[in-house]
């Protein structure tokens, strides 16, 4: 089954699917532009792909530590500016955390939905409108955007099920 990538993956989905595909996607891509994913930023990557919850870099120190990796902390950001830059994981500033893209193919801007209540992270592609927006904002504010990013926190909607559900059982 492919899943809707506009929508938050239902609870009961293949994640092994997912992290195959972004796995390979991320193959791909480096063999693409000769960059080179070493065993240690494969791993990486794998784990940051762990759920759909955006995942912080000393969570993922301690499982490589667990798993025998002589990993220090720089060796670990080194390996994340590296999926960073590849494309393959966004980094979300109000979290400090990590979440793998699932189109690293195309460059866009991350903006996110993240449910506050199981903490999955959602990306938001093909959202033309919402980039022209910005860009239209920030040109009328003779501003020049370096970067951008979106943050929207909230409930998903198995999140919200769940609290109607609670609330009518009340
Ligand atoms: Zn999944
Ligand atoms: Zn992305
Ligand atoms: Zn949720």
């Amino acid at each position: 089954m492919k899943l809707d990538l506009d929508q938050f993956p239902p609870p009961a989905h293949d994640h092994g699917d997912c992290i195959r595909s972004a796995l390979d996607a991320a193959q791909l891509r480096c063999e693409r532009h000769g960059a080179r994913l070493t065993d240690l930023r494969r791993r990486v990557l794998e784990l940051v792909w762990t759920s759909h919850e955006p995942v912080g870099a000393y969570a993922l120190l301690d499982t490589l530590k667990s798993e025998g990796h002589a990993a220090a902390p720089p060796t670990v950001y080194r390996a994340l500016d590296f999926l960073i830059d590849q494309g393959l994981v966004h980094r979300l500033e109000r979290l400090n955390a990590f979440v793998g893209c699932p189109r690293p193919e195309s460059s866009h801007s991350a903006h996110f939905l993240i449910c506050t209540d199981c903490g999955r992270a959602l990306e938001m592609l093909d959202n033309p409108a919402l980039d022209a927006a910005l860009q239209n904002a920030a040109d009328a504010s003779g501003f020049t955007v370096s970067r951008r990013t979106i943050e929207v926190e909230g409930l998903c909607p198995d999140c919200r099920r769940k609290n109607e559900e609670t609330s009518a059982a009340g």
